[in-house]
């Protein structure tokens, strides 16, 4: 819902990428990850300009431990670009002239059915787009002259990738600072009661717009911490009226699927006196299916006769019984007394960073390669499975391309072992990592 257009810089080491990438941040470019000791690049951020925003990627940060020749180099990051991104700005640089490593970059980024803006940088005064003419014979369209570091053109080149850019899509401008939490579980499982703590307590400022009361459906609040919240559709909170208790269960099953599917976190709610029940696997199951960050809450932990181990031991018991839903942290609560409803918010917050985020290339492929290192893909009948490259195109869930030479080879099992992989790598505790297979042969991957 969340994810933005993404735009790719592709070009030659030299040729001024990060200089247009640091000149755009300046402006109004949001980091969105700054991996710490893996990378120093910062090689994705989010902008905006004339009303539309987009995620800018500098694919020449990929791999600087890499011994390949550049022009391989080059070959692989134009091939991400051509696989992930919505729009490609092909940088060249007008003090150097064209190269041929150039001009072979070219041939490949003509074959494919994306927009491809050139960019020539470093036309530092007026007097230089003469030189832009020779940049025709790419047979890219027109040249776009620009001067990085004196700013020259900027404006213009922008005004083109968004015009480029394909058709806004339902979701796009949602406010991305706002966290979308679903408060879900069976009914008397303490959702309105957690509701009203947290908005009773947690709050600084619950808007005051008619309609936003506490029956309504939307309620927007701020965290102590700054961090602002939107629960929605608060199941519990309105009374329910005259439907037979059976039937509410099943009720409040549909109920919980309308809130998750608008949701970035779930509050999944557990009656700690009953345990997990069928109900309760659905309803997770529905989180796990919709693809939402997720915070297990086993409430009423007050009425626990409780003993030394007690809440480890039950602890155990909820995560086998949700062993599908293993990515979600449990935490221990009380509405009633308040017990540890502090750090309930702090958890959604947390869980929706890792949903939100996203790995730079380098670092995943260097974790994937490892990670076939240590246990290769194993062999379907005579064939094995091959993973050439993998890139992190979508966040909320972060989605995870792999390029492989044939999906089918791919097993459960040893997909299960790469997430694994990745989750002790990066985290992503509290949201699901999605997997997306694209086939590729050989000849795509050399040329
Ligand atoms: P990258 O390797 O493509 O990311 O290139 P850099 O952004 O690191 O730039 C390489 C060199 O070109 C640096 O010394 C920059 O200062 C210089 N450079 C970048 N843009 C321009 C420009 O518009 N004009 C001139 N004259 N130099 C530039
Ligand atoms: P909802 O239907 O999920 O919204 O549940 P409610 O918040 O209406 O709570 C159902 C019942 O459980 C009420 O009688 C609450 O007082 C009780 N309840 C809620 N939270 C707790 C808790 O932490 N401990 C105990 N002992 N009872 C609770």
């Amino acid at each position: 819902m969340k994810n933005k257009p993404l735009v790719a810089i592709v070009g030659r080491p030299n040729v001024g990428k990060s200089t247009f990438f640091n000149r755009i941040s300046g402006h109004r470019i949001a980091i969105v990850e700054d991996t710490p000791g893996v990378t120093r690049d910062r090689i994705y951020a989010d902008t905006e300009w004339n009303g539309r925003r987009f995620t800018l990627i500098d694919t020449g940060g990929i791999d600087p431990k890499s011994d390949d020749v550049l022009l391989k180099q080059m070959r692989y990051q134009a091939n991400i670009a051509m696989d992930t991104a919505d729009v490609i700005c092909f940088f060249v640089d007008a003090r150097s002239g064209l190269v041929p490593d150039d001009e072979d970059v070219a041939n490949m980024l003509r074959r494919t059915k994306k927009p491809v803006l050139l960019v020539v940088n470093k036309v530092d005064h007026a007097g230089l787009t003469n030189e832009t003419y020779d940049y025709y014979a790419l047979g890219l369209g027109d040249p776009i002259a620009i001067s990085a570091t004196n700013m020259l053109g900027l404006g213009d080149l922008l005004d083109e990738i968004v015009k480029a850019l394909p058709p806004k899509e339902e979701g796009e401008d949602e406010d991305e600072n706002v966290i979308q939490l679903a408060v879900v579980g069976r009914p008397n499982v303490g959702k309105s009661s957690l509701c009203n703590r947290l908005l009773g307590e947690e709050r600084t400022m619950v808007s005051d717009i008619p309609g936003t009361t506490r029956d309504a459906i939307d309620t927007p609040f701020t965290a102590p911490g700054g961090r602002r919240f939107n629960i929605i559709d608060t199941a519990g909170i309105r009374r329910k009226k005259v439907i037979e208790a059976e039937s509410l269960e099943r009720y409040s099953v549909i109920r919980s699927l309308a809130a998750i599917r608008r949701c970035d976190v779930a509050l999944l709610l557990i009656d700690a006196n009953d345990g997990v029940t069928e109900q309760d696997a659905k309803i997770a199951g529905l989180i796990r299916d919709e693809g939402k960050a997720c915070v297990v809450i086993v409430n009423k932990w007050d009425a626990v006769e409780k003993e030394t181990g007690t809440l480890e031991k039950n602890r155990r018991q909820v995560l086998s019984d949700l062993r599908f839903m293993d990515y979600a942290n449990v935490l221990y609560i009380s509405a009633r007394t308040g017990q540890r409803t502090n750090l309930v918010l702090k958890e959604a917050a947390a869980a929706y960073d890792q949903y939100a985020r996203r790995v730079t290339t380098g670092a995943l492929n260097d974790v994937l390669g490892d990670a076939q290192m240590s246990l290769q893909p194993p062999l379907m009948g005579s064939r094995r499975l091959k993973i050439y490259y993998a890139t992190q195109p979508l966040t909320c869930p972060p989605t995870i391309a792999l390029f492989v030479n044939d999906a089918e080879l791919m097993h459960f099992s040893y997909q299960r072992y790469l997430e694994n992989c990745i989750r002790k790598a990066f985290g992503f505790e509290g949201t699901p990592i999605r997997f997306d297979l694209r086939e590729k042969n050989k000849e795509e991957i050399r040329s």
